[in-house]
């Protein structure tokens, strides 16, 4: 009988959990938060405020889960053209353009999430406990064999590491005297506000996001399940949106486009505004030490972004789909951190890239990184009139393309002409 543990029921936790199912005849998920029904729940307070998924994470989460997008759209999700529906904002201004070939389904983040957890409970052999991991059991010098619990222990072949941005599990590491992973920061000190309006029929748009570059405050409007518009206002480096009602209405007036303020100003409120405080981005560096066997450890534990880009749970899926091919024997611990450490890498040098080019944000920014920046700021200028541009800036943005897909000649001829007016 294989046993897998999985520690956190988010989004990385519910997907490793499907995945584990497919190899071990028991996988039990460990959840400190028993309040699964409370909106957004205290153990992923992040889940109030707009989340994005990318059409990169939509697609790995149909192949982990068959419909479960036209389910969500079912359900009332709107499921749309990214660049027809929605209306992109980057320095000030819209993004040219129609079909992209991508699409996205809007949805809160809780909603997402129940129905991820329902699915993933139906697979044969899982189940979910609530309780809080406190440590890890050892197995012989170099090994893990299971997890401590506040109360009581669970032995496991395999523990997955999914508890989110405030994992304990460098000082679990250190306390069985193993090395703890080097970490990378940027700070962003990014302040959220977010608001539920109800959403009446015939607007022109299913959403609008307005990019914080290139000064600090920008903002997204979502139609979501239950005919809402979910608004997120959001300001870097301490710049941040007011929760007060009118400051909320007036600080969205602020931003370099009208389209949200014009939401706000028509449709009801259904809550206050709430706050959330970001301070940076980070990256647990578990590629670099040498994990103990049967240790795993996935999503915001690893590597938690700047939400700005909406990568989280696409980089969790793609962790999670790794993870899924190095399931065939016994996982090799290292070489798992080492293969997710390349899809981590992407999304921290698309995240990390865009806020080191505020000359606020600190860090290092090799040559390298400020030749990409400048260009990848004339895509950003091109796709205003140029349309082929603008697909192709989104899709590398959805993580559907790689990056190196803005450097097609073609493209970089197109930035180049365009991007300089
Ligand atoms: C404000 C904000 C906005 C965001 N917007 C987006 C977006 O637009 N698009 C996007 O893709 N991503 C977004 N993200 C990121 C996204 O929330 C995460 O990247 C994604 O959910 C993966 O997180 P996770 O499952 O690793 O961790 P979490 O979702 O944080 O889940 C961790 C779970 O572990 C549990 N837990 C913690 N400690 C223990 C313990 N000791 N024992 C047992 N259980 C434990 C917690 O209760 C929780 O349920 C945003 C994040 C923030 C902060």
């Amino acid at each position: 009988m294989t046993h897998a543990v999985v520690l956190g029921a988010g989004i990385a936790g519910l997907l490793a959990a499907r995945v584990l199912a497919d190899t071990y005849d028991e996988v039990t998920i460990v959840e400190r938060d028993d309040s699964p029904g409370a909106v957004p729940r205290r153990g992923a307070p992040q889940g109030g405020h707009l989340h994005g998924l990318l059409d990169g994470g939509r697609r790995l989460l149909e192949e982990l889960h068959p419909g479960i997008v036209d389910e969500l759209a079912a359900k009332g999700a709107p499921s749309v053209e990214p660049l027809r529906d929605t209306r992109w904002y980057i320095h000030g201004r819209r993004l040219a353009g129609d079909a992209t070939g991508m699409r996205s389904v809007l949805v809160t983040r809780p909603f997402l999430e129940a129905a991820l957890r329902a699915r993933t409970l139906t697979f044969p052999g899982v189940s979910l406990t609530y309780a809080t991991a406190t440590g890890l059991l050892e197995r012989g010098p170099d090994g893990v064999g299971g997890v401590v619990l506040r109360d009581g222990t669970v032995p496991a072949d395999l523990v997955v590491d999914a508890s989110g941005r405030a994992s304990r599990l460098p000082s679990w590491l250190a306390r069985l005297g193993h090395r703890t992973p080097p970490e990378h920061r940027v700070d962003v000190d990014l302040g959220y506000a977010t608001r539920l309006y109800r959403r009446g029929p015939g607007t022109a748009f299913s959403g609008v996001t307005v990019s914080t570059v290139p000064r600090f405050r920008g903002g997204g409007c979502v139609a979501v399940e239950g005919d809402r518009w979910l608004v997120t206002l959001a300001g870097m480096l301490g710049d941040h949106p007011p929760t007060d009602p009118a400051g909320f209405t007036a600080w969205a007036a602020t931003l370099p486009a009208p389209d949200i303020a014009a939401v706000i100003a028509d449709a009801e409120p259904l809550t206050d505004p709430v706050p959330y405080r970001f301070r940076g981005s980070r990256w647990r560096r578990y590629d670099q030490i040498r994990m103990p066997a049967g240790l795993l450890a996935v999503g915001d534990a690893v590597c938690s972004l700047n939400p700005l880009y909406a990568q989280g749970m696409t980089l969790a899926a793609q962790q999670v789909r790794i993870l899924r091919e190095h399931l065939a024997g016994s996982v090799d611990a290292r070489a798992f951190h080492r293969a997710t450490a390349k899809v981590c890498a992407s999304a921290w040098g698309v995240a990390t890239r865009s806020d080191l080019a505020m000359p606020e944000v600190d860090g290092r920014r090799p040559v390298r990184t400020r030749l990409l920046d400048d260009y990848v700021r004339r895509v950003q200028l091109a796709a205003h009139h140029d349309p082929q541009v603008a697909r192709a800036f989104l899709r590398v943005a959805n993580l559907t393309d790689r990056s190196s897909a803005l450097l097609a000649p073609r493209l970089v001829v197109r930035a180049l002409a365009h991007g300089s007016r």
